[in-house]
């Protein structure tokens, strides 16, 4: 199933674009490719209200990857 990258918490938003922070690189909203197969996609997360950072959602979707036996490309 194809996923948005602006609905994704890896999205780092840098003047009005997004930059994925786990493949580097930079995409505007507006844009087709901003709909791709991704196994990171992550839905935004919040914690006590606050929401995440893009790096702290990697680094919580690589957890559960790894907890999963995750083996993708590196
Ligand atoms: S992790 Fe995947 S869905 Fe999220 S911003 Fe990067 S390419 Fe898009």
């Amino acid at each position: 199933m194809p996923t948005n990258c602006a609905c994704c918490g890896i999205a780092k938003r840098e003047n009005g674009r997004l930059r994925c922070v786990k493949y580097h690189y930079l995409m505007t909203p507006q844009t087709p490719e901003t709909e791709r197969e991704c196994s990171y996609f992550t839905p935004f997360m919040e914690e006590d209200g606050e929401l995440l950072s893009p790096e702290e959602h990697l680094m919580l979707k690589e957890m559960e990857m790894q907890a999963r036996g995750f083996k993708g490309p590196i």
